[in-house]
């Protein structure tokens, strides 16, 4: 690749490694063809697909080609795809919207009706996915040489599963790949070393996991070279497990003897080959973590770390402040942009700062098009006819697009959901910023909840103040993420009738595990599985707090016939106002309930 003059000054290309020659020659040959790759691959799925209901129902009659696939194809929602989703989960095999079989589902952080959605794949996406990762080391080998010469701390953890009806196994997409004989069975690369042994990845129980990550991490703490989990929240709680379980670390390293917790008879196993007394090592932790001093805890620990490996755009990027205290200010490399529904490319510029982050979307990954996006003038999409979406190598640069993607296990112009930026090319194919997801009002760890989630959550919630003769005239949420877990907020305006008679402690304490019921299973799961995500917060602030809101955005140029009281929070002054005038705080007394079965 050409050395590029916009790159961050902690870049610094390297020559590329020989071994590497072959993966960059690969990515600039996808990235110089983008439009004919596309029409390849469109060519490809649709010839793959021409005998699945799907596609016949639209009359392609067999044909590849780009124009009258855009012309006959309705652009489509999950929702809208609901029917033929359900038949697959449902048990039937036939060639609904792919021609091969459906292996499993892959279940989205992104959710329909309180549940995850289910993406369906098949067998040979995962070496799509794979051909993805194969990448990325051949890139950061061009900034950070050396990467052979020692390991990886990475927090990587798989989820429950669950099965459909028709027997399908439903796992988020990381999960299914750690547990992929593609995975498993990987050959050595000493590119690819990571601390963490694959029994403790692959452990389900996420103490025992986690504590055997760590635990190995701190014994190889010299190798280290790079630290990171998948998305900066997996890091951060990794910290604040270190802060909470360091005594019981140390003990173990000082007596070479694994904390009786860690019950799994796997990991117990691989754990006793490398867990030896060490004295030295014992007490180096107990020095660094018995203070208060937290600050640049991961190079005192991991001293050899060049960089932190997790994403830290979009909802992640709130995040950048803690990880550089916890960090120091090392680089944070954000290396990959993908979902269950496609993988979609990589930075090819991992050193750059977080603001400056921009993927490239691989051609070679699916079919993808483009919806403009215009806050002001937004374009209405009709089932009956498609409109022109624009074409992957036709982006404008500084323009706003809606993701659409098209993809071998037969999704066929999908809204992903994303808005992306368009900040350059890379030969002719396009980088993206990432701006933000649609409709996502808070976020903390994968949890994704919108407006009308929360509208619904404060409604039940409301119920239960009906006999108190009290009602909420006003609210609004903030992701707290001032302390690890982060949690969600909601302040909430109350009307209490009878100020003699106001609602308990107790009473708002259920409030909030009520609204904690309410939310989708991604927010329960990492409530109650993950423990990303803390107990939900009521702060009931003063009468008139919404009104003196408005009074602020008024002041700031808001309109005063179009004012609405923002459903979420996150700019500073805003906060601090609300702050200012709370008058008690409720938290949940517990956490809601949460299975892997799906609700419906
Ligand atoms: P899921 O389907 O649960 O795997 O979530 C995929 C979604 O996560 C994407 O559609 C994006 O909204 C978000 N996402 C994935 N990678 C990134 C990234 N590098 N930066 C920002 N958001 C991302």
């Amino acid at each position: 690749m050409a050395v590029d003059s916009s790159l961050s000054p902690e870049a610094v290309i390297h020559p590329p490694n020989e071994k590497f020659a072959k993966a960059l020659q690969f990515i600039e040959e996808m990235t110089k063809n983008t439009d004919s790759v596309q029409a390849r691959v469109l060519a490809e799925i649709l010839s793959q697909n021409a005998e699945t209901e799907y596609l016949q129902r639209f009359d392609l009659g067999g044909a590849t080609d780009r124009d009258l696939f855009k012309s006959r194809i309705p652009v489509v929602t999950y929702e809208d795809l609901q029917p033929e989703i359900q038949r697959i989960a449902c048990g039937d095999f036939s060639p609904i919207i792919c021609s091969h079989p459906i292996s499993e589902f892959l279940t989205s952080s992104g959710t329909s009706a309180g549940e995850r959605k289910l993406m369906p794949t098949i067998k040979e996406e995962m070496d799509r996915r794979q051909l993805l990762y194969s990448l990325l080391n051949p890139v950061m080998s061009l900034y950070v040489p050396g990467l052979d010469k020692g390991k990886g701390l990475y927090f990587l953890f798989v989820k429950a599963e669950a099965k459909t009806p028709g027997g399908l196994v439903a796992r988020p997409v990381l999960t299914s790949y750690y547990k992929s004989d593609q995975f498993k069975t990987r050959p050595y690369d000493p590119y690819n070393v990571y601390t963490s042994p694959d029994e403790a990845i692959l452990c389900c129980d996420s103490f025992q996991s986690m504590y055997t990550q760590m635990l190995c991490g701190l014994l190889m703490r010299e190798e280290v070279l790079r630290v990171g989990a998948v998305f900066a929240s997996g890091l951060l709680r990794a910290i604040r497990f270190l802060q909470l379980n360091w005594r019981q670390l140390v003990h173990d390293i000082s007596t070479g003897s694994l904390n009786p917790r860690i019950t799994d008879s796997s990991i117990r196993e691989c754990v006793a080959k490398i867990l030896k007394p060490n004295t030295d090592l014992a007490d180096f932790i107990f020095n660094e973590c018995q203070g208060e001093n937290w600050d640049s805890i991961i190079p005192r620990i991991w001293p050899n770390t060049k960089y932190l490996d997790v994403i830290v755009t979009g909802a992640m990027a709130q995040y950048i402040p803690l990880l550089d205290f916890y960090s120091g200010g090392l680089p944070q490399s954000c290396t990959m942009y993908a979902s269950s529904e496609c993988y979609f490319g990589l930075n090819l510029k991992p050193m750059t700062k977080p603001s400056q982050v921009s993927y490239t979307i691989m051609p070679n990954m699916g079919y993808f098009e483009f919806i403009p996006h215009d806050p002001n003038n937004p374009i209405t999409l009709s089932r009956d006819s498609p409109p022109r979406l624009v074409d992957l190598a036709d982006l404008e640069v500084g323009k706003e697009y809606e993701l659409v993607v098209s993809t071998y296990s037969g999704l066929c112009r999908y809204r992903v959901g994303d808005i992306l930026r368009v900040t350059g090319f890379h030969n002719s194919a396009p980088q993206f910023k990432f701006i933000r997801r649609k409709n996502v009002l808070l976020s903390i760890d994968s949890d994704k909840t919108d407006e009308s989630e929360l509208q619904k959550a404060v409604e039940n919630a409301s119920v239960l103040l009906r006999q108190y003769d009290t009602t909420v005239v006003e609210y609004t949420s903030y992701a707290d993420t001032s302390s690890i877990p982060g949690h969600y907020v909601i302040y909430w305006e109350l009307l209490i009738k009878d100020p003699t008679k106001p609602p308990s402690d107790d009473v708002l304490a259920k409030c909030c595990l009520v609204m904690e019921e309410a939310m989708n299973t991604v927010y329960r799961q990492c409530r109650v599985a993950d423990n990303s995500v803390g107990p939900l917060e009521i702060r009931v602030v003063k009468m008139g707090t919404f009104e003196e809101l408005m009074d602020y955005a008024i002041s700031r140029g808001a309109s005063i016939n179009q004012y609405k009281a923002p459903r979420c929070v996150s700019f500073t002054p805003i906060v601090e106002l609300l702050n200012a005038r709370v008058l008690s705080v409720h938290f949940s007394p517990v956490a809601p309930q949460w299975t892997p079965e799906r609700r419906i």
